[in-house]
């Protein structure tokens, strides 16, 4: 079979490796397994989304509300924005995936960071677009205003925080750089992790209200994958003027997000103690992996999310090797070497599981 060129250049992406996988080739009980390796919610989910969701276990059956009306209202009013401003997504990765295509066609560019979230160019690459990447590690303005001018990109990707460095733009810098962007050319604004910057930096916070208000070529893209403990449920959103959320719906297959997912996510938003809890917690442990990585000497990226990047250059094992020896041991992290880096990105977990990581990696490194 003749399938479409660009699949032949495009990469798969690599997920962080499942709980699974360690029970099946290891034989460690999953109870046992620490996975700090995707960035999620090691509290789990708040206890009113696990009661919504099994007392809606009876609507399997039924289609949700295409309207997704409940979950729209509940993101418009919390975000300060108008229902029209709101497109629900199977995880925002489905909303970079609308925002390519709404866009893009056969040799356009794409604009994004050195080291950036990887889907952003597998996207781009299914529409037949090529990516341009500043040669930076953290996001450098400067470097993407000398791009964009040379080469006018059709779409442009923000990350801030960003994965898999951490590293978080100003809120200022941000819009001075939105300033100087033609409205002709989209910009997704990957707020992932927006919450856990604010906890250590409010001028790092970016509001969808203020993105709506300000520049109509801009969508901000939210996930209930990370605060909200919802990774396994799919959904995510997208925050941008009509014009943008109209062109997105003629994208979107039908039922896009599931009847359970919508619901949680929906309850979800109400608990905000639970998320606030959270934040706390995750910057309190935070402080510890840096605490460690300086008392061994290693470097690591400022972080303004839920994980650590830590660079193993100066260390007695390469990412990969450190990578390996723990996961036989049933603990997971992530192994930048795909990136290009030496170094492995550790996920906060709760402080009993970072008590037992911190052991090892003391013992190791
Ligand atoms: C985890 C993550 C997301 C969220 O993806 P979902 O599809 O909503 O689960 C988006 N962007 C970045 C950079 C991430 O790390």
């Amino acid at each position: 079979m003749r399938f479409q060129p660009v699949l032949d250049t495009l990469p798969v992406y690599e997920a962080g490796k499942p709980i699974e996988l360690v029970v099946r080739e290891f034989g460690i009980p999953p109870e046992k397994v620490i996975k700090l390796a995707s960035n999620e919610n090691p509290y789990g989910v708040s206890s009113s989304v696990q009661a919504k969701v099994s007392e809606a276990l009876v609507k399997m059956p039924l289609y949700p509300d295409d309207s997704y009306r409940e979950l729209k209202e509940s993101l418009a009013v919390s975000n300060g924005v108008g229902v029209k401003n709101v497109i629900q997504g199977n995880g925002s990765d489905q909303i970079f995936d609308f925002a390519t295509r709404s866009v893009l066609e056969k040799g356009d560019l794409v604009l994004q960071n050195g080291k950036t979230f990887s889907m952003y160019s597998i996207y781009s690459g299914q529409c037949g677009a090529d990516t341009l990447s500043t040669d930076s590690t953290e996001h450098d303005l400067n470097r993407f205003s000398d791009l964009y001018k040379k080469h006018h990109p059709k779409l442009i990707f923000l990350c801030t925080p960003c994965n898999p460095i951490g590293d978080a733009l100003p809120k200022t810098d941000v819009f001075s750089f939105l300033d100087t962007i033609s409205p002709e050319t989209l910009v997704v604004l990957d707020g992932a992790y927006m919450d856990f910057g604010k906890t250590r930096d409010p001028k790092t916070e970016i509001l969808p209200a203020e993105i709506v208000s300000k520049y109509p070529n801009v969508v901000y893209t939210g996930t209930f994958s990370k605060v909200y403990g919802l990774g396994g449920m799919r959904i995510g959103y997208g925050i941008a003027n009509e014009e943008i959320i109209r062109a997105f719906y003629k994208l979107r297959p039908p039922f896009n997000v599931s009847q359970l997912s919508q619901l949680a996510a929906t309850e979800a938003l109400k608990d905000q103690d639970f998320v606030n809890q959270y934040l706390e917690s995750n910057l309190r442990e935070l402080e510890k992996y840096e605490t460690f990585s300086e008392s061994k000497g290693l470097p690591f990226f400022r972080s303004y999310a839920n994980f650590l990047t830590i660079r193993l250059d100066r260390a007695k094992l390469s990412s990969t090797e450190l990578f390996e020896t723990l996961l036989r041991e049933g603990i997971i992290l992530r192994n930048l070497k795909s990136y290009g880096l030496n170094a492995i990105r550790i996920t906060v977990g709760r402080p009993d599981q970072n008590r037992i990581v911190l052991d090892r990696l003391s013992a190791l490194l």
